[in-house]
C-alpha cells in the first residue's frame, strides 16, 4: 500500500485477475482443500526445481518440524541429539529443532550471513545428526562447502530456502544433495502466497510419511478416498500421531500463478539491487553484505551493515524509509539464550545488519531517494 511516499520493507505483488481466475476454478469444482490445486502446484514446483518430491504444506514452519521429525525417526535419533544452526535466522527454524527434542549447536556465520563451514567442523562432535543450513536473503553462501562437510561426516543436511526461491547456484536450483529443502511461500517471501509453504525430501518414503503427518497421520488423503471406487471409499487407517499441516487448493491456485512469474519477478529484484550496488558503493560508512560467487540470489533482501545501525534505522524511519533486521541473533532471545558458544561474527552481523527495502513496486526513483538518505545520514557517522 502506497498510500504516502513512505518506502515499506516488503509489499507484496499478486496479478490480481489470474489469481482470481484460478480460484474461480476450484470455487467451481467446490474443492478448495487438499488435492486438486494442491497437486498441480507439487507438480510444477518439481518441475520447476528439479528436485524429486515436494509436499505442499500450510507454512514452511510446518515444513521444516516435519522434516526435523521424518529424519529423526528414519535415523533413529535420540532426545538430546545436536543439530548444528545458525543464530541468524527467523525463530522457526530453530523451534523446529526443539520441538522433536534435539539440542542446538549454534555455529557462526561468515560475512555473507550463512553459516561457516570452519565453525560447522567445530561443532561437529559424537552428537551431531544435522545440519541445519539457511540461505540468508537467497543467498547460497558457501553451501558446497557444507554439502561436502555432511557427506564426509555422514549428517544430514537440511535446507532451510525459505528466502531461496528461485535462488540458482551454478545454474542450478540448489539442494537437490539435502536431506530435505524447504520453501516459505508466506506473505512477504518472493512466491507469495498467504501463508504456505513447501517441503521437498530426496527420499520417498519419507515424501510418503510427510503427507501422512501433515493429514493428522491418516494414511490416505481425502481427495485420493474421492478418486478410490468401491464401498471402501470411507476406509482409512491411523497408524501414528499426526499434524493438520496441509496445504490447500485456494493458496496453491495463488501460487501457481505466482510461479509463472517468480523468474521474472526475481529479475527485477536483481535489477534493484544493481541500482542499490552502484548509489551506495562510494559511501564508506556502510558495508554491502556480499552474495556468494556462483549464487545468482532470488534477492529476498539487499543487506548492508553499518556500525550505527540502531541510530540510521531511526534517521530512515525519520526519512519515511522503513527498512528491517535480519535478523536478531536468536541466542539474545530469552529461550535461546543458555548454554550457548559465542558466535561473534554472527552476533557483530546482528548488531550492524540492515535490510534496505526491496519489493517489485519499487522503482529506481526509490532506490536513489533512499541512497540519498543513506548518504546524508551516514556523512556524520564512522567509517565502516
Ligand atoms: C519466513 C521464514 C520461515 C517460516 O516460514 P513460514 O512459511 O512463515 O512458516 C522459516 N525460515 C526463514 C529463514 C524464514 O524467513
Amino acid at each position: 500500500m502506497k498510500e504516502n511516499n513512505n518506502i515499506q520493507l516488503f509489499a507484496p505483488t499478486y496479478r490480481i485477475d489470474e489469481c482470481l481466475a484460478e480460484i474461480r476454478q476450484c470455487l467451481e469444482v467446490g474443492w478448495t482443500g487438499l488435492g486438486f490445486k494442491t497437486i498441480d502446484f507439487e507438480n510444477a514446483w518439481k518441475n520447476y526445481t528439479g528436485l524429486p518430491h515436494a509436499h505442499y504444506l500450510n507454512s514452511a514452519s510446518a515444513g521444516l518440524h516435519l522434516a526435523i521429525r521424518l529424519l529423526k525417526k528414519k535415523h533413529g535419533w535420540a532426545d538430546g541429539d545436536e543439530v548444528i544452526s545458525t543464530p541468524l535466522t527467523f525463530v522457526s527454524t530453530n523451534h523446529a529443532i526443539l520441538y522433536e527434542n534435539l539440542s542446538i549447536a549454534f555455529a557462526d556465520v561468515d560475512e555473507t550471513g550463512c553459516l561457516d563451514p570452519a565453525s560447522i567442523e567445530e561443532r561437529i562432535g559424537p552428537k551431531t545428526r544435522a545440519v541445519m543450513f539457511v540461505g540468508l536473503g537467497g543467498n547460497t553462501g558457501q553451501f558446497r562447502k557444507v554439502e561436502e562437510i555432511c557427506r564426509r561426516n555422514n549428517i544430514c543436511l537440511i535446507l532451510d530456502a525459505a528466502h531461496m526461491a528461485g535462488t540458482r547456484l551454478e545454474g542450478r536450483i540448489p539442494g537437490a544433495e539435502a536431506d530435505a529443502v524447504v520453501y516459505s511461500f508466506q506473505a512477504v517471501k518472493n512466491l507469495a502466497t498467504a501463508d504456505s509453504g513447501m517441503l521437498c525430501f530426496r527420499d520417498e518414503e519419507l515424501d510418503r510419511l510427510a503427507r501422512q503427518q501433515s493429514w493428522l497421520g491418516i494414511d490416505k488423503d481425502t481427495f485420493s478416498r474421492t478418486l478410490s471406487s468401491g464401498s471402501y471409499k470411507w476406509y482409512y487407517d491411523v497408524p501414528e500421531l499426526g499434524f493438520k499441516f496441509h496445504g490447500n487448493s485456494i493458496l496453491a491456485a495463488i501460487g501457481l500463478v505466482q510461479l509463472k512469474y517468480l523468474d521474472i519477478d526475481n529479475a527485477y529484484r536483481r535489477q534493484i539491487c544493481i541500482w542499490y550496488d552502484e548509489m551506495l558503493k562510494n559511501i564508506r560508512q556502510l558495508k554491502r553484505v556480499p552474495i556468494a560467487e556462483g549464487c545468482e540470489s532470488s534477492r529476498h533482501l539487499y543487506q548492508i551493515r553499518v556500525k550505527n545501525r540502531d541510530e540510521v534505522l531511526l534517521a530512515l524511519n525519520n526519512a519515511g524509509i522503513f527498512p528491517g533486521v535480519h535478523y536478531r541473533d536468536n541466542t539474545e532471545f530469552t529461550m535461546y539464550s543458555h548454554n550457548v558458544l559465542p558466535c561473534p561474527q554472527a552476533r557483530a552481523f546482528s548488531n550492524e545488519v540492515i535490510s534496505l527495502p526491496l519489493h517489485l513496486r519499487m522503482t529506481r526513483a526509490d532506490v536513489e531517494r533512499i541512497g540519498e538518505a543513506l548518504t546524508n545520514i551516514l556523512s556524520r557517522s564512522l567509517h565502516y
